[in-house]
């Protein structure tokens, strides 16, 4: 078993500015808590049979008509399958699905002048660490991370709304490999200053 992965039993912990990836199968489910209560988590899924299927942003937008995905809609692939279900919020459910991953281009603009750590380089590694390599880097459905939407369509970053201890769950619905990144940014608010690490749990 991948040290890791954590089948059914005590949660695992995906460290401050780091990312891990886990495998689910079909019907397993994977939780995943805010430990702090501030922090965002970027999170991709993908086929486990082939990597070029995976969890879209603009499929998903387009399917559930908004960009605030909720708690009993299925999360959709760039083939418009359903690759997960997210079963349960315990936050208010402010969640992003429009802002890219950071990278460390981003913070070359931000001001870094040394290498960042980033969610970018964090879902390579993590998929490295499986033995596989992506070629892309697909938008990130960034959970718990509060992007305000103003009615002329201009965006803010904002500070998570979420509170220690919540939590999402998502069912795998097809064979599939996600992957979390506790976001390293420090710069901009949207981890309060202060990127921390989060727990997760395989259910099932
Ligand atoms: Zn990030």
């Amino acid at each position: 078993m991948n040290a890791s992965t954590n089948i059914g039993g005590e949660a695992c912990v995906v460290p401050a500015r780091r990312g891990r990836a886990v495998r689910l199968n079909r019907r397993q489910s994977l939780k995943i808590t805010n430990t702090h209560g501030h922090q965002v988590v970027d999170f991709w899924a993908f086929s486990a049979e082939d990597l070029s299927e995976f969890l879209s942003m603009e499929h998903l937008r387009a399917t559930i008509t908004s960009i605030f995905p909720k708690a009993g809609d299925d999360l959709v692939t760039n083939r418009r399958r359903p690759i997960l279900h997210f079963s349960e919020d315990t936050s208010p459910g402010v969640h992003d699905t429009i802002m890219a991953a950071c990278d460390d281009y981003r913070y070359g603009l931000l001001g870094c002048t040394e290498y960042h750590d980033n969610c970018t380089d964090n879902l390579h590694a993590a998929i490295r660490r499986l033995g596989l390599k992506l070629d892309e880097t697909p938008s990130p459905f960034n959970l718990w991370m509060n992007i305000p939407v103003a009615e002329d369509g201009s965006t803010d970053w904002g500070e998570p709304v979420s509170k220690p201890g919540d939590h999402v769950v998502f069912r795998a619905e097809m064979d599939c490999i996600a992957v979390m990144s506790c976001c390293p940014q420090d710069i901009l608010p949207i981890n309060k200053g202060n990127p921390v690490e989060v727990h997760y749990e395989i259910i099932g």
